[in-house]
């Protein structure tokens, strides 16, 4: 068994059941019941993991919530902890990657990526969390405020609930914890169910490196099941969600007075106009549908192609597919592995036949293997549930356009509105359109991608409310403090 594996779980018939953290202690479950681990690609058993109940989750948040009043949590203590749980990191590179590749069937190269990116963001967020100064305010400017001046201060919220879904497993959650830690928050994180292994040995990882026991909390479990308990408890300040955009507004329409963060469901629509450099926008296009399996908020999800090039885009896209196809996750020269679970695959398998009976016309069809789904592309019409569903698999969508007016009517019908994407070598059109896209980024010339960060990424309409990012998220997960000081004339 891999060491850190070995430090959160113990061996039961031969299968690692693996801890929950709640106030500093690994073995703390009320229930004693597990859920299964299944490794996407060879459908075993790899590992179990706690099915908290609500007392479980109650236990977590008022042990959080009392740590975060003891306010003993020193910012450079912070900062040193973060370095140390990076230097570790480092050090578990491919223990972590493994793990990952273990519970997802993404490929170790996409995994190993998904570390690299953590590091950098504990890095990169150390900068940022240094300058949270806030702001002084004089007073002078206005009538009622002369004689006043005001500082203004960003300060933590208390316990953050951090939900994590299951496709980039460590990245995003770390991407909550880091920046609550940092800000001064305590948290209590809930991995996905399918996912759950590589956030608690991130969790482990921040314990080694000396994270206070109190400040942050580990629960797996079915998030139907104490889902509620976890977003509704009086004592959780805010809500740090990452997945579907159906669980999303069944949170926000519980939460209440919370702060929320929601990072939802996205249809990254790819605009192709007839002066793109069609070859590189097919590669690029095939890169955004494709990657982990085109499991990502802002995979290209639908391609709308001015008509004059459409059919030599099509063939440059066949072209391009060839480089994608399913091997051994662990392979490193494995481009992709295999979808999440039976009913991701169902549902693909439902897009697909649904597109076939509205007379899509298909370029590169495989069958799928067990979960290995292969790459589709198809050219459809608007009537199909593909050119308006999120796919969250390796399926693209070609829909043709008579022009830009069109092209820009059809990408804003969507109800998602978190990523889109430009292909133009006029800069005319290139910011015209991107001026009326209503998603929250708009890519010119290449294909939405979140990265580390550096940039802000996050939804409009459907696909969630507030920004992440490395700055972002601190702002997200802290509130403004001001303190009004009146000065007295001198007599
Ligand atoms: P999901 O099914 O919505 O699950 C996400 C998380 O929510 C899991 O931890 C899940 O736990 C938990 N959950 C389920 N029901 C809940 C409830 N009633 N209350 C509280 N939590 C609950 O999403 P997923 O399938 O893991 O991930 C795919 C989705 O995430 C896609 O829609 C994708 O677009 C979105 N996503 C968005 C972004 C972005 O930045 N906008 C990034 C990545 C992914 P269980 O696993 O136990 O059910
Ligand atoms: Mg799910």
């Amino acid at each position: 068994m891999l060491s850190l594996w070995n430090e959160v779980s113990q061996k039961q018939n031969d299968i690692p059941h693996f801890h929950l953290l709640i106030d500093g202690c690994w073995k703390c479950l009320s229930s004693g019941e597990y859920q299964d681990v299944i490794n996407p690609a060879t459908g075993e058993v790899i590992a179990r993991v706690p099915l908290a109940n609500q007392q479980d989750v109650e236990n977590a948040i008022t042990a959080a919530y009392r740590f975060f009043q003891t306010l003993v949590f020193d910012p450079l203590e912070r900062i040193e902890i973060m370095l140390r749980a990076s230097d570790i990191l480092k050090t578990s590179r491919e223990e972590m990657a493994k793990t990952i590749v273990l519970e997802s069937g993404k490929p170790i190269s996409i995994a190993l990526s998904e570390v690299d990116a953590t590091i950098e963001r504990l890095h990169l967020v150390l900068e940022e969390v240094r300058v949270l100064y806030g702001e002084y305010l004089p007073g002078e400017w206005v009538k009622d405020t002369r004689g006043k001046f005001a500082i203004v201060k960003r300060r933590p919220l208390g316990v953050v609930a951090a939900i994590a879904p299951f496709n980039y497993p460590l990245f995003i959650g770390a991407a909550k914890i880091i920046p609550a830690l940092l800000a001064g928050n305590t948290v209590v994180v809930k991995p996905a169910s399918d996912t759950p292994l590589s956030l608690i040995l991130f969790v482990r990882i921040l314990e080694k490196a000396g994270i206070p026991a109190g400040s942050i909390h580990v629960i797996t479990g079915s998030g139907k099941e104490i889902g509620d308990t976890l977003v509704t408890h009086s004592l959780v300040r805010a809500i740090s969600f990452t997945g579907s955009t159906a669980v999303g507004e069944h949170i926000a329409r519980l939460a209440g007075m919370k702060r929320l963060h929601l990072e939802l469901g996205g249809k990254a629509a790819a605009l192709v106009f007839k002066d793109a450099d069609i070859r590189t926008t097919a590669a690029l296009l095939c890169k955004g549908a494709f990657r982990n399996s085109g499991q990502r908020c802002d995979a290209v999800s639908r391609v709308l192609v001015e008509e004059k090039v459409a059919d030599t885009l099509l063939e440059a896209l066949r072209e391009e597919s060839q480089h994608y196809f399913c091997g051994d996750p662990m392979d490193p020269k494995t481009p992709m592995g295999t979808v999440i679970n039976e009913g991701a695959a169902k549902r693909l398998d439902a897009l697909l036949e649904d597109a076939k009976n509205h007379g899509a016309s298909f370029l590169a069809e495989k069958k799928r293997t067990g979960l290995f789904y292969p790459p589709h592309i198809l050219e459809i019409n608007t009537e199909c549930r593909l050119a308006w569903e999120e796919i969250f698999g390796p399926i693209l969508p070609v829909i043709r356009v008579k022009n830009e007016k069109e092209a820009i009517e059809l990408a804003n019908q969507s109800e998602y509105g978190l990523d889109s994407c430009v292909f133009t070598q006029d800069i005319d059109r290139a910011f015209r359109v991107a001026e009326k896209l209503h998603d929250g980024s708009i890519t010119i010339n290449s294909i939405p991608a979140h990265g580390v960060g550096h940039f802000p990424f996050g939804g409009n309409k459907r696909s969630g409310i507030g920004r992440e990012g490395i700055k972002y998220s601190i702002d997200e997960l802290t509130e403004l403090h001001t303190i009004i000081v009146s000065l007295k004339e001198e007599k």
